[in-house]
């Protein structure tokens, strides 16, 4: 079976599309699109054109009403546009109309909606073979009619049920075949998970340490794993091959523990709810660390609000408390005045102040590091 469903794109020049409500203020637009642009950027795309309405409700064929549709043609052509995402979730008609209508601009356009995106990201960024495939049934379930009426998934399976003439009876047959997959993906599942714990506990008895990286998109996350561990070593030992090339062996001065690092993928405000599923798999491996670094941007004038949406997050992970650290980033350029109180706000996760851009910092983290792992085997 054929796991990688998405076709990756890099370095793809997106457009951004959003339809806003009257009562938004300039700021509230402001905020959406920064939040899609860095989701684009996540994914390794950029952003190079807008098409946003203000004080209007989507059109129900074509999300963008027809003075934008125009616009955003245009801008397709003169910006030589891959991508067109939209800030939120398309029905398939209005995917598949707005395709047709910007195929005039460029005839390999995709149109994508807010959810698609996150699945490609996902999709990428899923370390495991079941969270590969969790990512997969989400999609299928919710964007199965989609997906088989772009003529994606069937294709592989010959029949020549695709993208043409989609009757009663192929539609029949697809439900029915997409129904199976889904059974099947979820009985696979269940014996990869399996293999995943007796990888676990191999690891475990091996006392090998786990250290993982969480936190916000754009908290600065990679930038810390790649100071952390210096070079970007890759990781080949066979134990490890559940783990991609974001994980690392990450060494220590004071003793000869040493540990595997792992960067993971940024959470996502308002990431919809049939998605969190799907993003907790491809979360899984930090749920299984022996040390949590839950990453949060210092200088964010919204900080204890992402500070929350972490640590809602967190919960519904399961994510035990001790053995969280808390670490603000980029005190750089933050002015530092909430030091304090943020300090005695979070204690009992040894709140660390560092620069990851810098390096200000790291070796005190890693210091605290290695006295909780110490701590921890000594408990054990
Ligand atoms: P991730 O999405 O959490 O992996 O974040 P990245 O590591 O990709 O960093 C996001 C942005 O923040 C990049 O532009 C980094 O250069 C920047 N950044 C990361 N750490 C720091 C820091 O300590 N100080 C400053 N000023 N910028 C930082
Ligand atoms: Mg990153």
């Amino acid at each position: 079976m054929n796991l990688n469903m998405f076709k990756h794109f890099f370095n793809k020049r997106f457009l951004l599309m959003g339809v806003f409500p009257k009562f938004f203020s300039q700021e509230e637009i402001l905020v959406e699109l920064e939040e899609m642009e860095s989701l684009v950027n996540t994914y390794g795309g950029q952003v190079f054109a807008l098409a946003v309405q203000k004080g209007e409700r989507p059109s129900q064929a074509t999300y963008l009403r027809s003075g934008k549709i125009q616009q955003a043609n245009d801008s397709i052509l003169k910006e030589r546009i891959d991508i067109v995402v939209c800030k939120d979730y398309l029905k398939p008609g209005q995917m598949f109309t707005l395709e047709k209508i910007f195929n005039i601009s460029n005839p390999d356009i995709q149109v994508w909606d807010k959810a698609f995106l996150i699945l490609h990201i996902f999709d990428l960024h899923a370390t495991s073979a079941a969270a590969k495939l969790q990512i997969k049934i989400a999609s299928l379930k919710h964007m199965g009619p989609r997906l088989y009426g772009m003529g994606y998934i069937l294709s592989d399976q010959g029949g020549g049920i695709g993208i043409k003439g989609i009757g009663e009876t192929n539609t029949e047959i697809m439900r029915r075949h997409w129904r199976n997959e889904i059974y099947s993906l979820k009985n696979k599942i269940k014996d990869l998970e399996k293999k995943r714990q007796i990888m676990i506990d191999r690891r475990q008895k091996l006392g090998l340490k786990t250290v993982s990286i969480i936190g916000y998109t754009n908290s600065g996350k990679s930038t810390l794993f790649n100071q952390l561990s210096g070079k970007k070593n890759t990781v080949d030992d066979k134990l490890f091959v559940t783990l991609d090339s974001t994980s690392a062996k990450l060494f220590f001065t004071n003793s000869r523990e040493n540990a595997i690092l792992t960067d993971t993928i940024g959470f996502i405000r308002n990431l919809p709810p049939f998605l969190i599923d799907t993003f907790k798999s491809t979360l899984m491996e930090s749920v299984h660390s022996d040390i949590i670094l839950l990453l949060i941007d210092a200088a964010d004038p919204d900080i204890y609000n992402k500070i929350q949406t972490v640590e809602k997050v967190a919960y519904e992970l399961n994510l035990a408390r001790d053995k969280m650290i808390y670490v603000f980033n980029k005190t750089d350029k933050s002015d530092n005045s909430k030091k304090d109180e943020l300090c005695e706000k979070y204690k009992f996760y040894t709140p660390v102040f560092i620069s990851a851009l810098t390096g200000k910092g790291i070796s005190e983290l890693k210091r605290i590091i290695e006295e909780k792992l110490v701590k921890q085997t000594v408990r054990e």
